[in-house]
């Protein structure tokens, strides 16, 4: 290695010193609200679980049953013989679930976002993508060779100075990419606002819903439906990663002119293989599940509710919202050190839950950021809010 070695080394205690190292912990059990890690057993308050559809067991049992009628893996890219009936099946539900003419399936959310900008824009054309977007879509942009603008989080007149500036730039096509739900706040964009001003300039507006498929909006179908423009945004982008299931695999939907040119041209769709079987089959029950029934939606409405509540009472300081991504502030300069250590205490008492400061979320806003399930129980809720009390009591 020539040196290089040594120089890994060094940038990794440089890591470390900075305070910024990530420990992977190792979970003994499925996924689910309570786990057991080698360090013990916790009430899980930092999956995506968000529908406790990860270890359902209809979405197991499909799964299994996958294995033996569709066999392991598919040893193929879609195009050559990687797509069995199921996927397409898949496809097509899922187009029908976000309000698409289509959708393309694609390894994972990531590979989605990497995908669909190199394929919708050239040089003449222009992305204005709101700052806290994920990095998918960052990395997915910088694969294009479209004109890049950038405007404030879900900050409309500076989202109309950047469409002015693309207009002053001649781009032709000009997209307004932007998360549904925003993971470090629970935001949700404001669509209603950015497909107003889209029209107005006659931009496509694309969104990326990860933190929103299966849950958001009356039936589930997403941030679009939540904020009353399904038949508006042009290209939706969502994981099977998160509510709907958990297991891997992400897509786009969208007009069928964009679905039939990204199975054309979209690299990781042409180069990387299908999405396994089984992983399709579970991924098809927990779509259904999610569309076909209310009541994981309304535990997952009434925990976050209860949780907001019992920490307000508590007097701590939350971020407002209705997403079930509820971050506990803790602001300041001290701020950092107290969200950690009273992450840490309150692992110490079997509640897990990670906290986030500086260079993840801005400086002074460091923050403890709880994710509720349908899979809790109140009492799992209450054994939460319980920790955090105590946990405060303990640091100071
Ligand atoms: C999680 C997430 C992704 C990545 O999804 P994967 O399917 O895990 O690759 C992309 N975009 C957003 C907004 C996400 O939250």
């Amino acid at each position: 290695m020539y040196g290089v070695k040594e120089q890994l080394r060094a940038e990794l205690d440089q890591i470390e010193a900075d305070g910024l190292t990530k420990h992977e912990r190792l979970i003994t059990t499925p996924q689910s609200s309570h786990i057991a890690t080698t360090a013990g057993e916790a009430l899980n308050f930092c999956a995506n679980n968000y529908l406790g559809l990860a270890n359902h067991p209809d979405v197991v049992v499909a799964a299994r049953e996958a294995l033996d009628e569709w066999g392991f893996g598919m040893a193929s890219v879609r195009f050559i013989c990687g797509t069995q009936t199921q996927h397409r099946d898949l496809e097509k539900a899922i187009a029908d679930f976000v309000g698409t003419e289509d959708s393309i399936l694609f390894p994972s959310c990531f590979d989605a976002n990497g995908a669909i900008f190199e394929v919708l824009l050239t040089a003449e054309d222009a992305v204005i993508s709101d700052e806290l977007n994920h990095a998918s879509i960052i990395d997915g942009v910088r694969l294009s060779k479209a004109q890049r603008f950038r405007y404030k989080n879900r900050d409309l007149a500076d989202l109309r100075a950047q469409l002015e500036a693309t207009k002053e730039a001649g781009a032709r096509r000009v997209l307004i990419v932007t998360d549904g739900a925003f993971s470090m706040d629970g935001y949700l964009a404001p669509l209603e606002e950015i497909c107003d001003l889209a029209e107005e300039f006659g931009a496509m507006v694309m969104v990326d819903d990860s933190h929103a498929t299966g849950f958001i909006g009356q039936g589930g179908r997403g941030s679009h439906e939540a904020c009353g423009v399904m038949d508006r945004v042009d290209v939706m982008t969502g994981t099977l990663g998160k509510a709907l299931g958990g297991g891997s695999g992400g897509y786009v939907a969208a007009h069928q002119e964009v679905v039939d040119l990204l199975k054309q041209r979209a690299r990781p769709y042409l180069f990387s293989n299908a999405v396994a079987p089984s992983v399709v089959a579970g991924s098809m029950k927990a779509l259904e599940i999610a569309r076909d029934s209310d009541e994981p939606r309304r535990v997952l409405r009434r925990n976050a509710e209860l949780f907001r509540e019992l920490m307000t009472e508590a007097g701590f300081e939350l971020l407002p919202g209705e997403h079930p991504i509820v971050p506990v502030m803790f602001p300041g300069e001290d701020g950092a050190r107290k969200a950690s250590q009273i992450a840490d205490a309150m692992l110490g008492k079997g509640v897990y839950v990670i906290a986030f400061s500086y260079p993840v979320v801005p400086k002074g806003k460091a923050r403890i950021r709880v994710q509720l399930s349908a899979a809790h129980s109140e009492d799992d809720v209450r054994a939460c809010v319980d920790a955090f009390v105590a946990a405060r009591d303990e640091v100071g």
